[in-house]
């Protein structure tokens, strides 16, 4: 077998990365003194009184080895230090750097953005007519003021096949591009017609205040009560939260954000003057909207309808919802993640209409995340036995075993204990015991490696290290199952676009498609993955053959770890330090004794 690929096109990416020098990006945020052949710092991200932040500019990396042990490169630390997303991070250093993004999305996609726009002006046109009076009637009956009506675009779409067809295609747009932007469908006979049409028109905006898509609600009792744009390239209800544009300034000026999950209870909200309430449109918070919050507050607010499905429904909504800022943030505790459960049968919008007190209330006092689990999980079992007790303290252990912050830790111990009447010493044995039964065990390769003793993995591919990342990258995205990002870690990649792919796979819901959420800078590297992929032998795709090629990665990361460690010191280590070079060394050795045979380069 030989295999030959090609190498990528230098792309922005790279250029930018090559363009800028990570000493002067970070001696922008961090005071950095020079150690050995790299530079140190307080950590920015802990809390710390001697520096275990060191820049290693050979590499142009960073890595905390204190309480985060993350790092990164120059992206990496932007977005972590500025609280930004990829596409802002890249955005921000593009400038910085001269380099001229190619954003083919947003030409591409101009046209859907002036589509929208038109069907816009034509709903609330439409609004203005006689036609429109039922809609008009509709909105005063949910008691919605003039300026809410103003503020958030209200519009009607009228009864028959193709009124606002007809007008798109008047104003040159061609029926291709109208049927993308999911305002109009192809019927059977191969007419178009519109998607939406006797409903009242709440128009959806981006960030930046762009109108993307539409939600619409009938005007009778009929169902379903509302429908919104289908996904397109620029619609995608899982990453767009409702109410953003307007809520911006809202949010930053309270410094917190109330997640609700309604239309109609961000628009109420706002009228009654809440102008930080945002809507999630039914769904869990994904990664895409918590990173488009987080750039705003770290305090966020979930506000939950109760009546649903159910408490046990709730809980997993947000139990999904804390996975997210978990993968995210890596250290939780950067976040305030609180609850608030509004009363049965109610919603926001009916609660600040019939009881604006109790609502003011409720809000300013929400339920911290954790504690809220808590009781709903006690909620479920009985106490009063030892072996409810037991499946509580199993229910909850995951959640308290994995808190970054050791008093948070402490205080819920405490109020677990409390609550269950046990000493506190109870309930820490119970945790721990809880713990060790469901740690991950890898299966034992020694088996395996000796087989392939004389066979080196590969070899007839040259082992250069990106190509091990992009070669594992690949491997990782065939193999498909999420449960293998397990063994991998993002800091393992050193290249930009592989840790970024590699984290938007991880965090994916099972109804997206990668290729669909690619932002531009990455699509050219993630076809490239896609080559390779194509040239992966099926005898390369399972799970012993991606563990070895895990372990060669972070084998890599580690003695990287290792030398910028080494390098660094000149005085001597702090205890942190210290620490983090024992249990590196206990790692390496690990993977050393189990992978002998590995060949690792
Ligand atoms: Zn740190």
């Amino acid at each position: 077998m030989s295999v030959k690929f090609k190498g990528r096109n230098l792309e922005s990416i790279d250029l930018i990365k090559q363009k800028l020098d990570i000493i002067d990006i970070a001696s922008d945020y961090l005071k950095l003194t020079k150690a050995g052949s790299n530079h140190k710092a307080l950590c920015p991200f802990h809390t710390e009184k001697t520096p275990s932040f060191i820049v290693n500019p050979e590499r142009q990396t960073w890595h905390c080895f204190g309480a985060c042990g993350v790092g990164g490169d120059v992206i990496e630390l932007v977005i972590k230090i500025e609280k930004i997303n990829f596409a802002e991070a890249l955005k921000m250093l593009a400038q910085r750097a001269g380099v001229q993004l190619n954003n083919i999305s947003s030409d591409k996609n101009s046209r859907l953005y002036d589509i929208n726009l038109e069907a816009c002006i034509f709903f609330k046109t439409q609004l203005e007519l006689p036609e429109g009076n039922k809609a008009k009637e509709y909105i005063d009956k949910r008691g919605l003021n003039d300026e809410a009506s103003e503020i958030f675009e209200f519009g009607f779409s009228p009864y028959g096949n193709s009124a606002l067809v007809d007008k798109l295609t008047s104003l040159g747009f061609k029926e291709p591009e109208i049927i993308q932007s999911g305002l109009a469908i192809k019927r059977d006979n191969n007419q178009i017609r519109d998607f939406f049409y006797g409903r009242l028109m709440i128009p959806i905006k981006n960030s930046t205040g762009k109108v993307i898509g539409f939600g619409a609600r009938v005007l009778d009792d009929s169902n379903p009560k509302y429908i919104n744009t289908p996904t397109t390239p620029v619609f995608d209800k899982k990453s767009v939260l409702f109410g953003l544009s307007v809520a911006s300034k809202g949010i930053r000026d309270n410094d917190s954000v109330v997640v609700v999950e309604g239309y109609l209870d961000v628009i109420t909200a706002h009228q009654f003057g809440f102008k930080n309430v945002v809507a999630s449109m039914g769904t869990a918070l994904t990664a895409n909207q918590v990173s488009s919050l987080k750039s705003r507050t770290n305090n966020f607010i979930l506000a939950m309808d109760s009546d649903s499905a159910g408490r046990e429904a709730v809980l997993r909504s947000l139990r999904n919802t804390y996975r997210v800022f978990e993968r995210q943030l890596g250290q939780k505790s950067e976040v305030n993640l609180s609850v608030v459960l509004m009363p049965s049968g109610k919603d926001p919008d009916t609660q600040i209409r019939n009881n604006l007190s109790e609502w003011k209330k409720t809000i300013a006092n929400p339920v911290p995340f954790v504690q809220f689990v808590i009781d709903s999980i006690i909620e479920k079992y009985d106490i009063n036995s030892s072996s409810g007790k037991g499946q509580v303290v199993g229910e909850i252990a995951p959640l308290i075993t994995h808190m970054v912050n050791p008093f948070e830790q402490d205080h819920y111990i405490d109020l677990l204990s409390g609550k269950l009447g046990v000493k506190r010493e109870t309930v820490e044995s119970a945790l721990a015991k809880s713990m060790a039964g469901s740690a991950r065990k890898r299966p034992a390769l020694k088996k395996l490696a000796n087989q392939n003793k004389d066979k080196p993995l590969y070899s007839d591919v040259t082992l250069k290290e990106n190509w091990l990342e992009d070669y594992t990258m690949s491997v990782l995205l065939k193999m498909q199952e999420k449960t293998n990002s397990d063994m991998i870690n993002s800091d393992y990649f050193r290249r930009t676009e592989n840790r970024e792919i590699y984290s938007l796979w991880r965090d994916l819901n099972e109804t997206d498609k990668l290729g669909d959420i690619m932002s531009v800078q990455l699509e050219g590297h993630y076809k490239y993955l896609l080559s390779i992929q194509g040239n992966i032998p099926a005898s390369g795709l399972n799970k012993e053959a991606l563990l070895q090629l895990s372990d060669r990665l972070e084998y890599r990361h580690l003695q990287h770890l290792q030398r910028d460690i080494l390098s660094s010191s000149e005085d001597i280590p702090s205890r942190e330090i210290e620490d983090s070079v024992i249990k590196l060394n206990e790692r390496i050795k690990q993977i050393d004794e189990r992978n002998n045979s590995y060949n690792i380069k």
